[in-house]
């Protein structure tokens, strides 16, 4: 048996003649930017989100530096995010020409620890990230109350949080802005790259609508240095359909979810992840902690098993990060955890049997 992180074939078969339908009808009108699909999309998701305005855009990168820059982020002031999460919340941050601050995470579901990120903050703080992980939603409303009567805008970056939900409301909503990302692999994945963001403030959303289409409104009227991060409308027009069906695929997934936590009740030597009071996880990973992570994800490899590590190597241990001169020990508990984390494979179509395979080995190589 074969067991691969993600499976979006399978995905594929759910979805392909109405694709095939929808992408017949971006080239029968020969709209590849800007087409009605952008638009209907651009409503649908909003309302999905629970935001007033959504704008689509080119890739989640570009979702979260238009979000940051539409909210006031400037070359040479600083944003606070939290030390693991995918390299592109930082990189967001640093192609504006800011500095990503990182803060350290909590340890029970590694997201931004409100507290951690409040004493993070300083006069030069134009944003603070929250990070949607593994499709927890962060603590956004902790967060606030943490940064007290401080009005630094939170931007949350909402790439691995389709649909998810908390007692604080729907990721997507809970900031000033978000962003999120429809790369294949994500909860709502296009055919490509592809990304939106989300806000309820009609300026934010014309800002970036602006920004990302080279400063301009209408067409050779040019009222800032922008670039091009536009939304394929076939991208759109696949996003629409796929649309559709997320509140089941995450509901399959919170199935998937419980099942594993059912079968690796009783296995000693595994940490299983938990949903915070009032949230609803929509599991865009599943992730335990183990110790000797290393040998237990090389065997779970051999035997076929897509596990992977999210993220290896916490941001400001990158190569690409060490300017910052923050080493070891800067960041205790997401450093602790990047070396005992694991994500099962985990995705709307994965089977019992497979979740069962993938259980056993793991009890074998935790023997
Ligand atoms: C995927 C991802 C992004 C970036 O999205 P792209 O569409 O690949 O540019 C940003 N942040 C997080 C947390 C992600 O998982």
């Amino acid at each position: 048996m074969r067991v691969p992180l993600v499976d979006l074939v399978a995905q594929n078969t759910e979805t392909a003649d109405d694709i095939r339908v929808a992408v017949d009808h971006v080239f029968e009108t020969a709209s590849y930017i800007g087409g009605s699909d952008v638009g209907a999309f651009e409503t649908e998701y909003a309302e999905a989100t629970g935001a007033g305005h959504c704008v689509g855009v080119g890739n989640g990168t570009d979702a979260l530096e238009l979000a940051l820059r539409a909210a006031g982020v400037t070359a040479g002031g600083e944003v606070v995010l939290p030390a693991n999460t995918f390299i592109a919340t930082a990189e967001a941050v640093s192609r504006i020409g800011a500095v990503p601050v990182f803060a350290d995470v909590d340890d029970e579901h590694l997201l931004l620890d409100p507290a951690a990120a409040a004493a993070a903050v300083t006069s030069r703080t134009q944003a603070v990230v929250p990070v949607h992980l593994f499709g927890q939603v962060a603590p956004v409303g902790a967060l606030r109350r943490a940064l007290g009567s401080s009005d630094v805008p939170i931007v949350e970056d909402g790439a691995q949080s389709q649909g998810a939900e908390s007692w604080d409301g729907r990721a997507g909503s809970l900031g000033l802005v978000s962003s999120t990302s429809f790369y294949p692999g994500k909860n709502l994945g296009a055919a490509g790259d592809a990304g939106a963001v989300t806000t309820d403030d009609p300026e934010i959303a014309r800002t970036v609508r602006l920004i990302a289409s080279h400063g301009s409104e209408r067409k050779y009227v040019h009222e800032l240095v922008g670039f091009n991060s536009r939304m394929d409308s076939l991208q759109a027009a696949v996003l629409r359909v796929k649309l559709r069906h997320l509140a089941d695929w995450n509901r399959r997934r919170r199935v998937a979810a419980a099942r594993y936590g059912a079968l690796l009740e009783g296995v000693a030597g595994v940490r299983l992840p938990s949903s915070a009071p009032g949230n609803l996880d929509v599991w865009h990973l599943y992730v335990v902690r183990v110790d000797d992570r290393d040998r237990v994800l090389a065997r779970l490899n051999e035997a076929g098993i897509g596990a992977a590590i999210h993220y290896p190597t916490p941001l400001h241990l990158t190569a690409a990060y060490q300017g910052a001169g923050l080493g070891r020990g800067s960041f205790p508990v997401a450093e602790a955890a990047a070396d005992r984390i694991l994500s099962l494979p985990i995705y709307p179509h994965i089977t019992a049997d497979q979740q069962e395979f993938v259980a056993e080995e793991l009890a074998a190589a935790l023997l």
